[in-house]
């Protein structure tokens, strides 16, 4: 009878066993030890990109739309960047806040320009790290568009009042870009979606001895409602209109890899997608299409203010929430982030 029972067990036993699952993905799950083994997508200060506006005068001002985050005079900028540089961050990204506007933005190619001064300077005091110039328009001109608008002498009687003009628009992205390159800048990075933009300044650096300077151009760029703190922080909102008739629309993504296709043709050395949080399907795409060219996506500034608010009335873990964010980004493609959580990321990852 014993002997049976145990029989009836061992078959039981079997039987069991025969169900057992053979897939058991959380067997890798475990331990912090095994997650970290399998991890697959790991975040690290070296993929940031952190950005910088740059202003005249003294001292820094903080941006009441992104807390963290100043406008700052050259040498705070110069403090930020040696920031960034002792925790790994390779590179900044500058934007300027000219002294005065006008119709088409002189300063924007000025030598004294705040742009052009800021890189010098950090260029002299943090010769390691990377110095990226943001090319266009929209903070130097009086009425904040990305480029000429169609007007006055410039008038085109086929194309509405105001337009912005495309090839005019090159001539003085051309200049911008040469101006960065003789202050010292490391990557030019034209960001007015004009069409030509990435050729058209390829042929001025090249034509003056700059031809071993890279372009990282802002390839696809989505005409986003996430914009809106930045353009508190660099003063650059349009003054009438908006920018449809040359930042894409969000429902778009074949365009996305045209605008992409062209860059690459023109020349573009590394591609950008902007913004990235609800563009992670296009980061993903263009980066399938082109794994052979770096691939930076621009965590915004509407993105960055959403977390901070929603960490300030304690909704969210604003670590845990950003490192999600970033890894979520760099998992969809990106090779490099551009995010204003740069230096708090690079903190807490050292940590
Ligand atoms: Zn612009």
């Amino acid at each position: 009878m014993a002997l049976l029972d145990l029989k009836r067990q061992t078959i039981l036993q079997t039987a069991n066993n025969n169900t057992t699952l053979t897939q058991r993905p959380r067997r890798l799950r475990t331990s912090p030890a095994l997650r970290a083994m399998v991890r697959e997508t790991e975040l690290n200060a070296r993929d940031f990109i952190y950005p910088l506006f740059v202003r005249h005068g003294e001292g820094r001002t903080e941006i009441l739309s992104m807390p963290g985050i100043f406008q700052l005079s050259v040498d705070e900028a110069v403090r930020e960047a040696e920031s960034a540089f002792r925790l790994g961050i390779p590179a900044v990204l500058l934007f300027g806040i000219p002294a005065e506007k006008d119709p088409i933005g002189l300063e924007n190619f000025s030598y004294d320009g705040i742009v052009q001064q800021a890189v010098r300077a950090i260029k002299r005091e943090v010769p390691e790290l990377v110095v990226i110039t943001d090319v266009c328009l929209c903070e130097y001109t009086d009425h904040g568009h990305c480029g000429i608008l169609n007007t006055g002498e410039h008038y085109h009687h086929e194309l509405p009042e105001g337009y912005v003009l495309n090839d005019e628009t090159l001539e003085i992205l051309g200049r911008v870009a040469l101006s960065h390159a003789e202050a010292g800048a490391d990557v030019i990075a034209p960001s007015g979606m004009m069409d030509g933009m990435v050729a058209s300044i390829r042929n001025v650096l090249d034509i003056n001895g700059y031809e071993n300077l890279p372009i990282l151009s802002y390839s696809v760029k989505y005409a986003s409602a996430l914009y809106g703190p930045f353009r508190e922080a660099a003063q650059g909102a349009p003054k009438f209109g908006d920018r449809k008739s040359h930042q894409m629309d969000p429902g778009n993504v074949g365009e996305a890899l045209r605008e992409v296709a062209i860059d690459v043709d023109e020349g573009a050395d590394m591609l950008m997608v902007k913004p990235a949080l609800h563009y992670l399907d296009v980061i993903s795409k263009v980066k399938d299409v082109h794994p052979e060219l770096p691939l930076v996506a621009y965590n915004v500034s509407g993105e960055y203010a959403m977390v901070k608010a929603a960490a300030q009335n304690g909704w969210l873990d604003e670590q845990k929430v950003t490192l999600e964010t970033l890894t979520s980004i760099k998992r969809a493609g990106a090779d490099m982030i551009i995010t204003y959580h740069a230096i708090e990321a690079a903190h807490w990852l050292s940590t």
